[in-house]
């Protein structure tokens, strides 16, 4: 079962000064499961999570994460000037960067960030842009399937993503041979992956191709980075990944490939966006019309522009009706925003209690690519951001749109001076 972590009451309360849609987001529970991702990997001494700052990117969810001892992965400039704003400098900012352009690589190299190249030719375009620093980190795509339990997961072979194995091992030779002295690796090959096999698998190709390239080109890695891909559960009645038994899994490949090696000194990095927030966040929205036609509508005051993973990719995103909790759900609904789309259902055909206008609806485990991935598609505006802090109180993190943000960037002087703010 999914329960939210607000009540009606509570959420009244809320509505009362910030009025939906919102998204809410738990400081508690993303504290929480923080620490248990950093006991799960504490076998490993140099081990750092580095929260994928397009997940959430907003200030006060990276300094939570950073009190809890997290670095950021970016992968834009404006990601690496909102990190450098939060305090985050040097080893604490992994540049996971692809298609980058001139002046992102240059922001990474100023603030001293782990650069993570994404294909060979980024080899030269970083030397002759700032030169080489001390450490690079290279993006490995193995090509082909990459299966799990007998099931493709992805195709890493159809990615953008990554150097070739061929091109890996160049790369390093390149690398060395210009001067750099430490070296990390880094594959994402599967997202949202509910399984506790995953990173135990990716682990153990990187982890043997992290000996091989020691062996064949000399170079001293000394981090291996499992990127995202831990994913959370999105359905009510399939279980949550393990992460103490995928920190174990990781833990006897690196016992098993790295320590015989010689290689026990290496450092693991991870880069979790959605594990780290997606169930710690709420979208929080109104019914504000029902309709009754060849099916039965239910009209919300959020839309896809407020939640894109249901229209763009057909995710599910559990519903709970507030005060509704216990009540049979024996109402076939398609649960909809207001876009001219017809793909702006947030669930479809979903069984649900006989939901009224007025009734608060919870979108669950919103807090990752959620608000993050959010536009202004038919005029909508982009709604205010909450954090449901640990001693129960609700501070705004990010005000709602306005017209005026809306209309700010045109410049028609005269014409919409009526509805821009001064
Ligand atoms: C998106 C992304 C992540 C985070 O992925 P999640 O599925 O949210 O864990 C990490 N690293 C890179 C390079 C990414 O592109």
């Amino acid at each position: 079962m999914k329960t939210p972590f607000i009540t009606k009451a509570k959420a009244e309360e809320i509505i009362s000064k910030y009025p939906t849609p919102f998204h809410i987001y738990d400081e508690a529970g993303i504290r929480k499961n923080a620490r248990d991702l950093y006991k799960a990997f504490s076998w490993n001494k140099g081990y750092r999570e580095f929260f994928a700052v397009k997940a959430t990117p907003n200030p006060y969810i990276l300094n939570i994460l950073k009190e809890e001892g997290c670095g950021v992965d970016c992968s834009s400039l404006t990601e690496l000037m909102m990190s450098e704003c939060c305090g985050f400098s040097g080893s604490d900012i992994m540049f996971s960067s692809n298609v980058t352009p001139e002046e992102d690589m240059k922001k990474a190299f100023e603030l001293g960030a782990f650069i993570n190249l994404d294909d060979i030719t980024h080899i030269e375009f970083l030397e002759n842009l700032c030169g080489l620093p001390e450490t690079v980190f290279c993006r490995f795509n193995p090509g082909g399937h990459f299966e799990l339990e007998n099931k493709i997961m992805d195709d890493p072979g159809d990615a953008k993503y990554g150097f070739t194995r061929e091109q890996l091992f160049e790369g390093f030779r390149i690398l060395k041979a210009k001067g750099v002295k430490y070296f990390g690796i880094h594959a994402f090959l599967a997202s949202n992956t509910v399984t506790n096999n995953y990173y135990p698998k990716l682990a153990k190709i990187l982890f043997e191709l992290a000996v091989e390239l020691k062996n064949e080109t000399g170079a001293d890695i000394r981090y291996i980075n499992l990127s995202g891909g831990v994913g959370v559960s999105y359905l009510p009645d399939v279980p949550q990944n393990d992460i103490f038994a995928i920190g174990e899994g990781v833990h006897k490949a690196f016992d098993e490939i790295l320590v015989p090696a010689g290689m026990g000194n290496v450092a693991l990095f991870t880069e979790l966006g959605r594990y780290m927030l997606a169930p710690y966040g709420h979208l929080v929205t109104k019914c504000i019309h029902q309709k009754h036609i060849y099916k039965e509508y239910i009209g919300c005051d959020a839309c896809a522009c407020n939640l894109m993973r249901p229209a763009m990719y057909g995710s599910y995103h559990h519903i709970t009706v507030l005060g509704k909790e216990d009540a049979p759900c024996d109402h076939k609904y398609d649960v909809t925003g207001g876009l001219c789309e017809n793909n702006d259902k947030f669930a479809i055909d979903r069984m649900l209690p006989e939901i009224n206008k007025g009734d608060i609806l919870v979108i669950h485990d919103t807090g990752a690519h959620g608000f993050a991935m959010g536009y202004n598609y038919n005029g909508k505006l982009r709604s205010a951001e909450l954090l449901l802090k640990e001693d129960g109180s609700v501070q705004l993190i990010r005000r709602a749109e306005t017209p005026s943000d809306y209309f700010r960037t045109f410049d028609f002087t005269g014409i919409l001076d009526k509805y821009i703010e001064k």
